[in-house]
């Protein structure tokens, strides 16, 4: 799919790239300083989290190391059941390091809950979250997360690294599709 087309599925645009770029300075600023003189690692989910990384690591002022997961949350279309599975695991031993784990997005809070939950046990110094969009409307349990981009409405959204059926992950903006993709 061209990049022309892809943007004439959107029904609306809801972050602007411009908008995401100043809230990634901004959020990177605030990390930094709470990092200074840490052993941080950034751990990024598979396959959404990979432009927020990609902008998020850049706009920090030091050379940080990165590492991934990929889970896949048992479900039904695009809901989310808390039943996680690790298809792909850290390549890192967190034992006493830093890690902060960056996300996409933040729905029910049941995939981000579970991770968390999981990296806890294998004893790191400390786990926070960093997420670019939240949706505080859906959410089914309370996560703790430090740093928020933006808090959206209760829609399915695609752009970032957000995807339909894969699809639509390349957008340079967040949005939400029309009526016609899914038909
Ligand atoms: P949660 O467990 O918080 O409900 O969501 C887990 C995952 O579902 C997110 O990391 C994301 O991959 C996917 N997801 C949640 N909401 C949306 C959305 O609005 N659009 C897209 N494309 N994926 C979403
Ligand atoms: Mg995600
Ligand atoms: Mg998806």
């Amino acid at each position: 799919m061209d990049a022309a087309h892809m943007g004439a599925d959107l029904e609306r645009v809801l972050v602007t790239e411009e908008e995401i770029h100043a809230k990634l300075d901004e959020l990177a600023q605030f990390i930094a300083t709470e990092y200074e003189g840490k052993d941080l690692l950034l751990v990024g989910v598979l396959k959404g989290a990979v432009m927020v990384m990609a902008d998020l690591m850049r706009a920090l002022p030091r050379s940080v190391p990165v590492d991934w997961m990929a889970v896949s949350s048992y479900g039904s279309g695009t809901k989310s059941s808390g039943v996680v599975r690790i298809l792909k695991d850290l390549d890192t031993d967190i034992t006493g390091r830093h890690v902060l784990i960056v996300e996409d997005i933040i729905d029910s809070g049941l995939t981000l809950s579970w991770i968390r939950s999981n990296l806890e046990s294998r004893s790191p110094a400390s786990v926070e979250i960093c997420t670019l969009l939240r949706k505080p409307d859906a959410a089914k349990v309370e996560v703790d997360v430090q740093w928020v981009g933006f808090d959206i409405p209760n829609e399915f959204v695609v752009g970032y690294g957000l995807d339909y059926a894969e699809d639509y992950r390349g957008l340079r903006v967040v949005g939400t599709l029309a009526p016609h993709v899914y038909s």
